[in-house]
């Protein structure tokens, strides 16, 4: 495990206590080298008292949503990582960053263009960092494929799948309730097939069409799509396609280039990912499994102490733009047209 080089660890405050808080960061948290979890804040009473005993928080640390502003007087919290449904992302991104707090915002970073770009507005005239949870941007073997495009080290990237289907769960959840999601599937999951093509290639697409799939549960999905399938065009002849799901589980992501087909199975879940290279022969992609949300989280520590700014790929111009493509593609469904971009 790498060490922090410098002396100081950064004050983190944990926005919303429920799966991705609780079974994703905070794990990756206790091994970290970087970060100290110094404030929580949840409208869930019977969360605190095992928060509180595990990370130590002070009474005065323990925020509830109405009363999040005061994190403004935390001078032990450098950053918080929100981790609430979609819609609420901008309403605590713009408070936090009023607080001069730095922001991490799970993905999507919003649910309307207006949303992020006030969230973007409102972290840059507070002098913060705001960067998006993407995790696979930390991981190292989505680093390894992410230049192929530019690189053409395996030959011209010619067309690029992606699929990525989970099992959502119950009816009575955020997700299926599109004024706190934002959509389905695709703005979930298919987020990442969105975010692979665009850094396999290293361009943007021109175009997309998508269609809806069937409806197995009608009253389930009432709000939100089921299934998605869309389709990208990007310049140069570059085609990809993807599909989202949530009633049964798919993972996986396949590379055609000129020179070589790249297969990742599973390829956007939290590991360990498997990657292969077939080319004049078979290779394995071997790259060491390392907790995606520790990874994450040390890089992020190392890029929050540094005062460059974040990289683009993790900033929130980039959430936005994944955010106008995948309004693009409910829009291409919802009309079965191909909508330029
Ligand atoms: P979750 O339902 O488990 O947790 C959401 C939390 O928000 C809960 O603690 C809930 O009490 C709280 N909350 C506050 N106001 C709420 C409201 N009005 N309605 C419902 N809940 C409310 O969800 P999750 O899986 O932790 O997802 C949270 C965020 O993390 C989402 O943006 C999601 O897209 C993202 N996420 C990212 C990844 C990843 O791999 N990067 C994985 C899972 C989730």
């Amino acid at each position: 495990m790498e060490q922090q080089t410098g002396e100081k660890r950064l004050g983190l405050a944990l926005v919303g206590l429920g799966h991705y808080a609780t079974d994703c960061i905070a794990v990756g948290l206790t091994s970290s080298a970087y970060w100290q979890l110094n404030a929580i804040v949840t409208g869930s009473h019977e969360k605190i008292p095992a928060w509180q005993n595990k990370w130590n928080i002070k009474e005065d640390r323990i925020l509830n949503y109405e009363d999040f502003d005061r994190i403004r007087d935390c001078e032990d919290v450098d950053a918080v990582y929100i981790c609430l449904p979609n819609s609420l992302h901008a309403e605590f991104t713009i408070r936090a960053a009023e607080a001069g707090k730095h922001v991490i915002v799970e993905k999507p970073m919003a649910t309307n263009i207006e949303d992020a770009q006030r969230m973007i507005a409102a972290c840059e005239s507070a002098g913060v960092k705001l960067a998006v949870g993407y995790r696979l941007r930390f991981n190292r073997l989505h680093q390894q494929i992410a230049n192929l495009g530019s690189t053409q080290a395996k030959g011209k990237v010619n067309f690029i799948n992606a699929i990525f289907s989970i099992d959502v769960g119950p009816a009575e959840q955020w997700r299926l309730k599109k004024s706190l999601s934002g959509g389905g599937a695709l703005i979930d999951v298919g987020i990442y097939g969105v975010q692979a093509a665009r850094y396999i290639t290293g361009k943007e697409p021109v175009a997309v069409t998508a269609q809806f799939g069937p409806v197995t549960d009608r009253v389930k999905f009432a709000e939100v799509e089921e299934h998605i399938s869309w389709q990208m065009r990007f310049p140069g002849d570059i085609y990809m396609t993807g599909y989202a799901g949530y009633s049964g589980y798919l993972d996986e992501l396949s590379i055609r280039s000129a020179g070589a087909i790249i297969k990742l199975d599973p390829a956007f879940s939290y590991g360990p990912l498997h990657g292969v290279v077939r080319d004049e022969k078979e290779h394995l992609l071997v790259i060491p499994h390392e907790h995606h949300q520790w990874k994450q989280m040390e890089d992020l520590g190392r890029l929050f102490l540094d005062p460059a700014p974040l990289p683009e790929v993790i900033s929130g111009q980039e959430g936005l733009r994944d955010l106008q493509i995948l309004l693009a593609i409910y829009q291409a469904a919802a009309c079965g047209r191909e909508i330029s971009l």
